[in-house]
């Protein structure tokens, strides 16, 4: 059985870390994986934060070197000493905004296992490549392109493009037909997450899509108030 995830991505967001320690309270046992994971200047601080919780942390990106001349960059082994277990890889705003290919993608995740992190691996179609009714055929590309060439476990995490920050969502029709492609293609048990505009009054119907483990969260993991009632809807 896949281990059932719920993820959250504060992307370039600061909250109060005190909705950290909120959502740690309400979700002492939580019986899944609940997970944060906040920008890079705050992994050490959070993580050292949760230490004594059932909360853990990643980062949002890493380099596809342990350490050297990249300035700017953050390696996986960095994140790791920092507290991270996890790596969010492949993110489409990392792929619009920085032009990573599903190549870079596989290093970078072959990289992130060497250090000891788990890789989330993103994978979604933009709305264009949905309307030419492109959607299975990019994500088959995009999960071949980017996944690691060893067996070790890993994430998955389907974001369609249209329906991130848009309170848009797929029908549980067009999630359940990726998600089995997604459970053909990755390696057996690897958790696969659905994201895209999920937050508490949706979570319930999204986690009953078969094949769907949990859930990547933006916006709605910013409060505790938000992202409690979907990791209830996970439990
Ligand atoms: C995300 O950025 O991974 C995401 C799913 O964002 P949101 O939940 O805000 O749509």
């Amino acid at each position: 059985m896949p281990q059932k995830i719920a993820a959250g991505n504060w992307k370039m967001n600061a909250p109060d870390p005190a909705e950290a320690d909120t959502l740690a309270r309400q979700h002492p046992d939580p019986g899944v994986t609940v997970l944060l994971c906040p920008p890079a200047t705050l992994l050490a601080s959070l993580s050292e934060r949760l230490s004594q919780t059932k909360i853990q942390t990643g980062g949002q990106d890493c380099h596809t070197a342990a350490s050297g001349a990249h300035t700017g960059d953050v390696s996986a082994a960095m994140l790791a000493a920092a507290g991270a277990g996890h790596v969010i890889l492949g993110h489409s705003e990392r792929r619009a905004d920085h032009g990573e290919s599903d190549g870079l993608v596989r290093e970078k995740a072959e990289a992130a296992l060497e250090a000891g992190l788990t890789p989330i691996i993103c994978v979604g179609e933009t709305l264009e490549e949905r309307d030419a009714e492109r959607t299975l055929e990019v994500i088959e590309g995009q999960l071949s392109g980017s996944l690691p060439r060893t067996d070790a476990p890993l994430i998955v995490a389907y974001e369609p493009v249209w329906a991130i920050g848009t309170g848009r969502t797929p029908t549980p029709d067009q999630i359940e037909k990726v998600h089995a492609l997604l459970r053909a293609q990755a390696p057996s048990d690897t958790p696969l997450l659905y994201g895209g505009s999920v937050k508490g009054s949706n979570a319930a119907e999204i986690f009953a899509i078969a094949n769907v483990d949990g859930a990547l969260v933006g916006g709605a993991s910013l409060t505790a108030e938000a992202f409690s009632p979907i990791v209830s809807a996970l439990e």
